[in-house]
């Protein structure tokens, strides 16, 4: 297996659920790791717990200027990027889509579509020039499933598993790998951000005995990047033994 010790990872959504999870990994096995989010308490906390490996940045990834001017301004020893864990997201279909707000809709289509696109943007010449590099996409189980409740977060998914193996398709042979992972259900503040803080829904919303951890995400994407360079993983599922495939839905007249 590859070290990633010494590889600088610029983490998306690392101040809650997988990101957070992936960002102490990360350092944990001796890499530089950029720590981005919007909750600047949660990033102070996240360096005083991981020192001086961790960069803190407070950062909305739907904002393409800001993006740019991050990865503009990152000082050494955490400017060439060469791991990006493309993760912050969320999921704020809070019902069918006959009743969806517009807003709702647009958030997701900015954070899970269009934050992605602009950070692995920045990354991708770079990354191409110096031969290494590795982009982790968070997707989702709903990525390829359809269901009731997740008509444009689902779509935003399959959109980032379509993305991420088109972009695998264009750097074969450049040293930059592209991996897709898919989780399912996991307990984050991904439910509570759902139900737009309602304590209650969030945890109804996650009936399951064991479901995934942000730890069991941040593990298969140190897998995937810990595997040799001529391997690319090109994707990962992973439900909570707890979880099944999907529903299923009749209307009965
Ligand atoms: P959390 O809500 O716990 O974490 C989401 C993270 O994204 C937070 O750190 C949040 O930080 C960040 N974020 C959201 N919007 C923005 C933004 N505009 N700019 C920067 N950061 C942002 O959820 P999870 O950890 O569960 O979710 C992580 C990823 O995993 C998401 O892409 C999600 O779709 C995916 N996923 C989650 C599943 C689950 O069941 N939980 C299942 C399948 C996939 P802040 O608010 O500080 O900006």
């Amino acid at each position: 297996r590859r070290t990633i010790r010494g590889e600088i990872a610029f983490v998306t959504g690392a101040t809650s659920g997988i990101g957070l999870a992936t960002a102490r990994r990360l350092v944990g096995e001796g890499a530089h790791v950029v720590a981005a989010g919007r909750r600047a308490d949660r990033l102070r906390e996240l360096r005083e717990e991981l020192g001086e490996r961790l960069l803190p940045i407070e950062l909305d990834i739907r904002d393409r200027a800001a993006v740019e001017a991050a990865f503009d301004a990152l000082p050494a020893p955490f400017s060439e990027v060469s791991i990006l864990v493309n993760n912050a997201g969320l999921g704020t279909d809070r019902g069918p889509s006959q009743a969806a707000s517009l807003d709702d809709w647009q958030a997701m289509i900015d954070t899970n579509i269009s934050g992605l696109l602009y950070c692995t943007h920045r990354v991708l010449g770079p990354m191409v020039r110096r031969r290494k590099g590795h982009i982790v996409n968070l997707g989702s189980v709903a990525g390829r499933a359809n269901g009731p409740g997740s008509a444009v977060y689902g779509a935003t998914k399959g959109f980032v598993l379509n993305f991420t193996k088109n972009l695998k398709s264009d750097l074969i042979g450049t040293g930059v790998r592209a991996t897709y992972i898919a989780p399912g259900a996991t307990e984050s503040e991904f439910w509570l951000v759902r139900w737009d803080g309602d304590r209650a829904k969030a945890d109804g919303a996650l009936p399951i005995a064991e479901p995934l951890t942000g730890d069991d995400i941040a593990e298969a994407i140190l897998f995937a990047l810990s595997m040799p360079a001529h391997v690319d993983v090109t994707e990962l599922e992973l439900m909570s033994q707890g979880q099944g495939f999907g529903p299923r839905i009749f209307h009965r007249g």
